[in-house]
């Protein structure tokens, strides 16, 4: 009988060695018995090269495994053994005991021969530290103030509320993104609402999409706060300035009816200038009908108004003229007419131009 080359042991040979030299020589493989991973319970991230959520535990493990095992050969690290995957396969177990992960790695070298399996053991330990961003938050750390204010000195009360949820929204989409975009704290004053943001862009992101929504204008302001200790550099800190239109200033134009705008409670309320009725619009249906170009705000002096008098009625139409300009004469149907009250030749109207349509509205609502 044969014996190996390298031990002298004496079987089955492969290549002149026995299985364990045989093995040795062809699949190197190590992993530290233990792994140390910084962990922050309070956002439950940890950390690699960065700060990422532990959601999702699978890839977690899958990451520290793959970040801490050496070998040879190429690692998978998979659900079921195969044989089409050419790769040295791993397949884990793991459970969980506090802050520690016992993992256990059942390892196939070769994907054709089971013979050679292994299993090897090792431990993840979450070791616990809050994260800058947490330490920050809890810290009550902030880098900029979001001031909103009305245009006069205060906001409508009515508006705050919604302003607020609003706000709420945003820094949520934000923090997906910027985990500094968090808000740190909510002051409500007399003169308007401070918002004490984690991130001076999502603060700035925000006071954006405000004047998106109510239109205004946006002040920045600078305040040196000292020196950071590590980089020397100045550290500012920002005060944003939102100051938002009155909202009953604007009309909005939706579904080819011209509405005054205003807030009610956390609901956009519309009343119709042709007829007085009124719709009213939750704030995040408003907000989707806006980004579908829907709904239209145009802002009261930006919307064209003109005479007109009625020079002929007939059942199904009047005829009118504009009072001013071409005094071009025209019809319009009188199921496009919504004003309540009913006009007769000689009667003076005004109408609102919108999209090059005209829209006869009540005389009193444009003062
Ligand atoms: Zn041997
Ligand atoms: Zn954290």
């Amino acid at each position: 009988m044969k014996s190996c080359f390298i031990c002298g042991k004496e079987g089955i040979l492969i290549e002149g060695r026995c299985r364990e030299c045989h093995i040795r020589e062809a699949f190197r493989f190590s992993i530290p018995g233990r792994i140390k991973v910084p962990y922050c319970k309070s956002c439950n991230s940890y950390y690699t090269n960065r700060w990422k959520s532990l959601n999702d535990k699978l890839s977690f493990l899958n990451e520290i495994l793959m970040s801490n095992i050496s070998s040879n050969h190429e690692i998978i690290i998979v659900s079921e053994f195969s044989k089409k995957e050419k790769k040295t396969q791993i397949k884990l177990d793991f459970t969980e005991e506090g802050n520690v992960f016992k993992v256990k790695l059942e390892i196939r070298p070769f994907p054709d021969d089971p013979s050679f399996d292994m299993g090897v053991y090792t431990e993840i330990l979450l070791s616990g530290e809050q994260c800058q961003i947490c330490s920050r938050f809890y810290g009550g750390y902030y880098e900029a103030i979001l001031q909103v204010r009305g245009e006069g000195k205060k906001i409508e009360s009515n508006k705050t509320n919604l302003i607020l949820e609003i706000i709420d929204d945003l820094s949520d989409r934000f923090i997906s993104k910027d985990r500094m975009a968090f808000i740190a704290k909510i002051e409500e004053k007399k003169e308007g609402i401070d918002i004490y943001m984690g991130s001076l862009s999502a603060a700035r992101k925000i006071a954006n999409e405000l004047l998106k929504k109510f239109g205004g204008e946006i002040g920045e302001s600078h305040k040196l706060m000292g020196l950071d200790r590590d980089s020397g550099k100045k550290i500012y800190r920002t005060t944003i300035t939102a100051r938002l239109k009155d909202l009953t200033q604007r009309y909005a134009y939706y579904r080819e009816h011209l509405y005054l705008l205003d807030i009610s409670g956390d609901n956009f309320k519309l009343t119709s200038i042709e007829d007085g009725d009124i719709l009213s619009i939750k704030g995040k249906e408003f907000e989707k009908e806006l980004k579908k170009e829907a709904i239209r705000v145009i802002n009261k002096d930006l919307l064209e108004i003109i005479d007109l008098v009625v020079t002929e009625v007939t059942p199904e139409r009047y005829q009118m003229m504009k009072m001013s300009g071409d005094y071009e004469q025209f019809y319009i149907l009188r199921e496009q007419v919504h004003i309540k009250k009913i006009l007769n030749a000689g009667d003076n109207a005004k109408a609102a131009i919108v999209d090059n349509r005209i829209i006869i509205i009540e005389q009193e609502s444009i003062i």
